[in-house]
């Protein structure tokens, strides 16, 4: 079987009866198929919180379609492709509204904020006019000649000079404020933005974006400064089956208590947990030997080992596995990758709850 199917295939349950051993040579489903639940499985990988579609449901929505996907016997594949379709047209759908409402908010403020520069300026401009009336009526008076005119046309200019002072005083208070105000918004929603930009919504971890271009970083400065640097990339045990045993919310629960976990244990300014898949998270270790990073992995794997995690006086413990490489020389961002990944499923596949520590090219060293 091909590589990249059997570990698809691994990351999801086959419950396919006696045919579907996935260390056998045997293919237990099409590569349509198989190819089909690659999809499945990115998109549940990339997923974001909007509106009308949360996290939580859209990944049971697409689990329960490659469920049906691994299913032979049951409805004809056709109808569950055209369901898949359905669903995932709506999502786009919804998908694409989160966003032009998003930008409508932003529209809004800017809006309000033109109108109200125009209405200050179309009250400047009324001003200006009644001003300039009065100042010609003073004119007049001064040619007129006329004392008491004068004193009259004089106090009338300089009352009606005072009340725009003070009116335009007050408005700029108030459009200052008004400023104020819309600008601590826009502030806020860009902040917000940002951040939810960056951080997967539920455990606060960053996201995988985030590790995406933080990598790129790291290696750029790695060969600039010729240091080493270390990738992580670990992931828990049977989680499917905190999921399937004690349900999703208990599930949530590890994942955030991992992460808050991790972050505790890799606590350097350079460190960068990111979760990049369900059960999935990477390290990035700036600075970081493979020996050093190994030393590091050992502590996690013992932390997590002898953590018991309490949740409605439900007691639970959970084991990773972990996959160690130290970037090589003349490597790329995804070679790199692909080795740490290569080296956790090694791991996964001699026993779990240990680490593997990739070897330039190819080769793994495991411990226990
Ligand atoms: P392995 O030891 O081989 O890693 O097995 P596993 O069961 O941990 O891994 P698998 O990839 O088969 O299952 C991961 C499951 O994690 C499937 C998916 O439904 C679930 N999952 C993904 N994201 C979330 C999430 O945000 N919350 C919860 N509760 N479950 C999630
Ligand atoms: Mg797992
Ligand atoms: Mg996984």
């Amino acid at each position: 079987m091909k590589q990249w199917m059997r570990k698809l295939l691994d990351q999801f349950d086959l419950d396919m009866g006696s045919g579907a051993h996935l260390g056998s040579e045997e293919t237990p489903i099409s590569e349509e198929k198989a190819t089909l639940l690659y999809i499945i499985d990115t998109l549940n990988k990339h997923l974001f919180e909007i509106d009308s579609h949360s996290i939580r449901k859209t990944r049971e929505n697409l689990d329960n379609f490659a469920k049906e996907i691994l299913q032979p016997s049951a409805e004809k594949l056709s109808d569950v492709l055209f369901r898949f379709r359905q669903f995932y047209s709506k999502y786009r759908i919804d998908e694409s509204a989160y966003f032009e409402k998003t930008i409508e908010d932003f529209k809004t403020i800017v809006w309000d904020f033109v109108d109200q520069l125009s209405e200050d300026l179309a009250f400047d401009m009324k001003n200006d006019q009644t001003l300039n009336e009065k100042l010609m009526q003073l004119k007049e008076a001064v040619e007129a000649n006329s004392i008491s005119d004068l004193k009259n046309q004089s106090r009338q200019f300089i009352d009606s000079y005072i009340d725009f002072q003070s009116r335009k005083e007050n408005r700029n208070k108030k459009k200052v404020a008004f400023i104020e105000k819309n600008l601590t918004t826009v502030k806020k929603k860009l902040v917000e933005a940002n951040h939810n930009l960056h951080r997967d919504h539920l455990t606060q971890a960053f996201n995988r974006k985030s590790f995406d271009e933080q990598i790129n970083q790291i290696w750029k400065m790695a060969n600039a400064n010729k240091k080493p640097a270390s990738l992580m990339i670990l992931d828990i045990d049977h989680f499917k089956k905190i999921n399937d045993t004690y349900g999703h919310d208990m599930g949530d629960f590890v994942l955030v208590e991992c992460v808050k976990l991790l972050q505790g244990l890799y606590s350097r300014e350079s460190d960068f947990v990111a979760r990049i898949g369900g059960e999935e998270f990477a390290i990035l270790l700036p600075d970081y030997r493979l020996e050093h990073a190994a030393d590091k992995a050992f502590k996690t794997l013992e932390q997590v080992r002898k953590e018991v995690f309490v949740k409605h006086g439900m007691e639970l413990r959970f084991t990773i596995s972990i996959g160690v490489a130290q970037l090589g020389q003349e490597e790329d961002v995804k070679q790199w990758i692909k080795r740490a990944d290569l080296a956790l499923y090694e791991s996964k596949n001699t026993g779990r709850n240990k680490l593997t520590l990739a070897k330039y090219m190819n080769s793994q060293i495991n411990v226990a």
